[in-house]
C-alpha cells in the first residue's frame, strides 16, 4: 500500500495558515469577519514597485535567472548588510529565496541531520519547529517571553544540538532583543559550536534603535541571516527573501535552491530592486502606519480587566496576557463577535494564556474589533 513519509505524516498544519484559510472560507459564506490574526500587513505594494515588476514581464523577463539571484539585487542586499554588520559583506554571501521561509527551511536542511536538535524561541513563529521536524530534527523550545535565559539554554543543550534560532523583533511578542542579550547569545553559540540563525524579517519595523546580531564579532563562520521583503515592503505575495551566510552552508543552500525551485522569478527580483531604491522613502512611512495603530490599541487592551498588554518596540503584533484559556477565548470570540485573533499557545507552550493581536487590517476595523473584544470581556464571554 502507498504511505506517507513519517516526518510529514506526523507534521501538524501551520496554525496561522489554517486560521487564514478558515477566515477566507467564513468570508466566502458571506460572514463579515474582523481579522486581527493575519501576519499579512494591509499595505498595498507601492505602485512603482508593481510597475517595475510589470515592466520586467512585458520586457520578456520570463526566463530562469541565475539560480542564486540577480547580481544587482544580491549587491544591493550585501550593501545593506555591510551597514548592519559594520563589516565587509560580499554579494557572494547572499542567495535570493522565495521569502524568508524558504531561506530558513533550506538553511535548516543544510545543517540538521535526523535526530539533531535545534534550540528555538517559545513563544516563537509557528514554522520554526515544523521546519526542524521536516529535517527529521528535534525542536527544543526555550523560553523567550522575557528574553532568553542563558542557564536554560545551557541546560537544554546536548551533544546533538546543532543550531539556535534567534528572532528579533520576535513574532509573536514584538520584542527587540537588546544588545547585551545578543552578545550573550553570540558567546553561547561560539562556546557550544552551534550555528546561529538570525531571523530579521521584521527589523525595518523597529520603532527605536535596533541591534543586529551580525554586528557581534566572531560569528562569521556560523551566522545565518534570514531576510525578507514581505513584511516591510508589503510584498508578502511576491515571495521574495534572502539567505545570508558563510561559504559551506551557502553552497549547500545553493544546491537546494538549484534542485528545488531553481530561482525566484526574474520580474519579482526586479520589483525587489525597485523596492530597495525606494526604501528610504517607504520604510519610515510604513513604520508610522503601524505605530499609529499600535499605540492606541495597546492602551485600549491594557485597560481590560485582568489583561497585561506591554507596548512592543517593533512591528504590528501585540501579545497580551488574558485572563482565561487562550484557545477557548479565540474560538468563542470568533463565534460570538466574528473577531479573529491567534491563540498564544499556537506559538508554543509558553504562549498559553496570551493572544496575538495583529494590526494588519484597516484602522476602523481595528477600533471596531477592539470594542467587540471589550464587550466580550465585559459580558463575561
Ligand atoms: N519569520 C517570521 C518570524 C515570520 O513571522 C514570517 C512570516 O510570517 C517569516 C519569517 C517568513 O515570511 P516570508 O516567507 O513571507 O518572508
Amino acid at each position: 500500500a502507498v504511505s506517507l513519509a513519517q516526518r510529514v505524516a506526523s507534521l501538524a498544519p501551520s496554525a496561522t495558515v489554517q486560521n487564514s484559510d478558515q477566515i477566507r472560507s467564513l468570508r466566502e459564506t458571506g460572514r463579515r469577519i474582523l481579522s486581527l490574526s493575519s501576519g499579512d500587513p494591509n499595505l498595498v505594494t507601492d505602485e512603482r514597485i508593481v510597475a517595475a515588476g510589470c515592466r520586467a514581464l512585458q520586457d520578456g523577463d520570463t526566463h530562469y535567472t541565475a539560480s542564486a539571484g540577480l547580481p544587482r539585487l544580491r549587491e544591493r542586499l550585501a550593501a545593506r548588510e555591510c551597514v548592519r554588520s559594520g563589516r565587509q559583506i560580499n554579494a557572494d554571501s547572499i542567495l535570493i529565496t522565495p521569502g524568508g521561509k524558504f531561506a530558513l527551511y533550506a538553511a535548516l536542511q543544510s545543517m540538521v541531520d535526523p535526530g539533531d536538535e535545534v534550540l528555538l524561541p517559545d513563544p516563537g513563529w509557528v514554522s520554526y519547529a515544523a521546519c526542524v521536524r521536516l529535517c527529521g530534527g528535534r525542536p527544543v523550545a526555550v523560553s523567550s517571553l522575557g528574553g532568553f535565559d542563558l542557564d536554560e539554554l545551557r541546560a537544554r543543550t546536548t551533544d546533538r544540538t546543532r543550531a539556535i534560532i534567534v528572532n528579533s523583533p520576535l513574532n509573536p511578542t514584538g520584542r527587540v532583543i537588546p544588545k547585551e542579550e545578543l552578545s550573550a547569545l553570540a558567546d553561547f553559540a561560539r562556546e557550544r559550536g552551534l550555528w546561529i540563525v538570525f531571523d530579521q524579517v521584521y527589523c525595518d519595523l523597529a520603532y527605536d534603535e535596533f541591534p543586529f546580531l551580525q554586528a557581534e564579532p566572531g560569528l562569521e563562520d556560523r551566522l545565518i541571516v534570514v531576510d525578507s521583503f514581505s513584511k516591510t515592503f508589503g510584498m508578502t505575495g511576491w515571495r521574495l527573501g534572502a539567505f545570508i551566510g558563510p561559504e559551506p552552508v551557502r553552497k549547500a543552500v545553493a544546491k537546494i535552491i538549484q534542485h528545488s525551485i531553481y530561482c525566484v522569478p526574474g520580474f519579482v527580483q526586479q520589483a525587489g530592486l525597485r523596492a530597495l531604491e525606494l526604501e528610504a522613502e517607504l520604510l519610515p512611512r510604513y513604520r508610522e502606519h503601524f505605530h499609529k495603530r499600535l499605540v492606541p490599541t495597546q492602551a485600549a487592551l491594557a485597560r481590560l480587566a485582568g489583561w497585561e498588554c506591554p507596548l512592543p518596540s517593533a512591528g504590528f503584533y501585540l501579545f497580551p496576557r488574558i485572563t482565561g484559556d487562550d484557545k477557548a477565548f479565540a474560538r468563542d470570540l470568533l463565534d460570538t463577535k466574528a473577531v479573529a485573533v491567534m491563540p498564544g499557545s499556537a506559538f508554543g507552550a509558553a504562549g498559553a494564556g496570551h493572544v496575538r493581536i495583529a494590526l494588519t487590517c484597516p484602522e476602523e476595523e481595528i477600533a471596531e474589533a477592539v470594542a467587540a473584544i471589550a464587550d466580550f470581556e465585559r459580558s463575561g464571554n
